[in-house]
């Protein structure tokens, strides 16, 4: 008997059979090669999923991609996939004709190696997302659609809040999954400096700074980033670690200790030194 893994998540045939099926109710008057398709899994995904044309002598196509983290979330994977289907069908417009194709290809090379690049979100890409989303409804395909969901991320994990400075109402954060000696060292220190860590699943922090002894901490540049990074901090329920903290200074260990009992203690440190070591 075999045993098999079963995935949840839709496979490769699968999100074919609907992009065959959004080929015709959105692009019929098109005749799309069938793009190929490939599920990845990138620990942070920068797109949910991506439209790549290459254009050599056997064969003309698009490669869409998609993050394995939204494979079984139906909505999102249609919406990405319509966003992705807007750029195969412009690059096949663009490339597709057997001889017209080629020149038109060694000019956009041309133009790229000049400098000039286009995101490929423009007057054409808007007017086939109007198209679909007058049928889909408004903001079903936007020029961010490919990257702008919160992916669900179902494994916790840890998040470091703090005050980018003193008495500021700003913060800054930095996560990890699995600490290491060293992040642990580094969290305890933060902590000690007012940090606050938690247990997160929401994936839009995983864009961010990781953990690192040295590292920064990622500051959100829009507001509800910053609105939401404040209430987890000051409302949020903190973890607090007891892991062991490498000292490699005693000046270090000097710091610590005022950070954490007050400027009291730099006095009884200077004071006394041998007493407290
Ligand atoms: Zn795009």
């Amino acid at each position: 008997m075999f045993l098999y893994k079963i995935e949840a998540a839709m496979s490769v045939v699968q999100i074919e059979g609907l992009i065959k099926h959004l080929l015709i109710k959105f692009f019929s008057d098109i005749q799309l090669p069938m793009p190929i398709v490939k599920i990845v899994n990138n620990t942070v995904p920068k797109w949910l999923g991506r439209c790549v044309y290459t254009h050599n002598a056997n064969e003309n196509r698009s490669v869409i991609e998609i993050q394995k983290s939204i494979a079984n979330d139906e909505k999102t994977l249609d919406r990405v996939l319509c966003h992705e289907l807007i750029h195969a069908v412009d690059f096949y417009k663009q490339f597709g004709h057997p001889e017209q194709g080629k020149e038109n290809w060694d000019k956009y090379v041309t133009h790229r190696r000049l400098g000039f690049k286009s995101d490929g979100h423009g007057k054409e890409f808007q007017e086939w997302a109007a198209k679909i989303n007058s049928v889909m409804g408004p903001d079903y395909v936007t020029e961010k659609s490919d990257t702008s969901y919160v992916i669900e991320v179902t494994k916790e994990y840890f998040l470091l809040v703090m005050p980018t400075s003193k008495g500021v109402e700003k913060y800054g954060w930095a996560w990890t999954v699995r600490p290491s000696t060293e992040q642990k060292s580094v969290i305890q220190s933060k902590i000690m400096e007012g940090g606050r860590l938690f247990m997160s699943k929401d994936g839009r922090w995983m864009s961010g700074a990781k953990i690192k002894k040295y590292g920064g901490m990622s500051v959100p540049t829009k507001d509800d980033g910053k609105q939401a990074l404040k209430d987890i901090y000051t409302s949020g329920k903190d973890i607090k670690p007891n892991w062991p903290q490498t000292i490699t200074k005693v000046s270090d260990f000097h710091k610590k200790m005022v950070n954490h009992y007050g400027p009291e203690m730099d006095h009884i440190l200077k004071n006394d030194p041998l007493g407290v070591l």
